[in-house]
């Protein structure tokens, strides 16, 4: 029901909702950050001259060469199309039609990557992948495939009632799930150096609301499946860490929006493109959103949660992703 904290190198979630397992090596990043974000800047420019589309990914040989001269453990590549490899287990031929419809939309907003997806329903055992059973739920896990291979694997259980009921939680949880491989896209140090739980789970949330809204005509889902969990008293650092009680991630999901009520969600991405870790993160939160993170949680505790909705956040299809 709850986060909990597990074996290194697993980043996930469970519960009607979500947990997470998660590394917590440090890792040390280093001021080449800004040199990467000036490349990726000026390459960002140089193919916006030749390119009508907007939205196009950084080419891949371009941004290998930041990653290079920084010399930084490699971020996720994004690729232009939804590439990922499937490995469904006897799943729904109704689930799979959604599936599909779903990281369609997702891989042109959010980009393709090259992780693997394992789904299966909640009636047979979880599968067996690179000689490990499993565990259920739906989560993303950073660990290792075949041959040691680092591989992001994306991991869904298609719960039956939801799928029997259509309820809107069996397409929202992919957008979840699918933010979380963004992270890893824009942030490295999510896999290693970077765990406040409110900024992660929040931001994951508060995006799969916004596409249940901008994408699948459900208006209601952070009202009624996210805020009315909220608890204003827990607001604050106890939402730091992943050890705590945070329903359908309610109380991470307020906080996110109050953060974002001024700026739209699109403040929260330039926070996410900043790279922020254990170390500097504060910082970062201070210069994009105006307001130290003490002031913040002490803001927040004010405020109540039927106050907070998605509608200052902007449309997914305006951001800048
Ligand atoms: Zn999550």
């Amino acid at each position: 029901m709850f986060p909990w904290d597990k074996s290194a190198g697993e980043y996930s979630r469970a519960n009607g909702f979500h947990v997470i397992l998660e590394k917590r090596k440090m890792i040390t990043m280093s001021m080449a950050c800004c040199l990467k974000y000036l490349l990726i800047t000026v390459s960002w420019w140089i193919l916006s001259l030749s390119s009508t589309q907007a939205a196009q990914p950084l080419p891949l040989h371009d941004k290998a060469q930041a990653e290079d001269s920084e010399g930084l453990s490699s971020p996720l590549k994004k690729y232009d199309n939804y590439c990922a490899k499937e490995h469904f287990y006897e799943v729904p031929k109704a689930w799979e039609i959604q599936f599909h419809r779903v990281v369609s939309n997702l891989s042109q907003l959010l980009g393709g990557y090259d992780i693997d997806i394992v789904a299966w329903p909640s009636w047979r055992e979880p599968p067996v992948v690179n000689g490990k059973r499993l565990e259920g739920g739906q989560y993303v896990s950073g660990g290792h495939g075949g041959g040691g291979k680092r591989r992001v694997m994306l991991v869904l259980e298609i719960v039956q009632d939801e799928l029997i009921q259509e309820h809107p939680h069996m397409r929202s949880v992919i957008a979840h799930e699918y933010f979380h491989v963004y992270q890893r896209h824009v942030n490295p140090s999510i896999e290693e150096a970077f765990s406040v739980k409110w900024l992660i789970e929040g931001s994951a949330a508060v995006f799969e609301s916004m596409y249940l809204r901008d994408f699948e005509q459900v208006d209601d889902y952070a009202e009624t499946a996210q805020l009315r969990h909220a608890v204003p008293d827990d607001f604050g650092a106890r939402m730091e860490s992943y050890g705590n009680r945070d329903v359908n991630y309610g109380t991470s999901t307020a906080m996110v929006l109050l953060a974002c009520r001024e700026g739209g969600f699109q403040r929260m991405l330039d926070f996410w493109k900043r790279q922020p870790n254990n170390t500097n993160w504060k910082q970062l939160f201070e210069e994009l959103f105006h307001v130290s993170v003490e002031q913040f949680y002490r803001k927040g505790q004010h405020v109540s949660p039927k106050t907070l909705d998605l509608s200052r956040m902007g449309s997914l299809h305006q951001m800048r992703f």
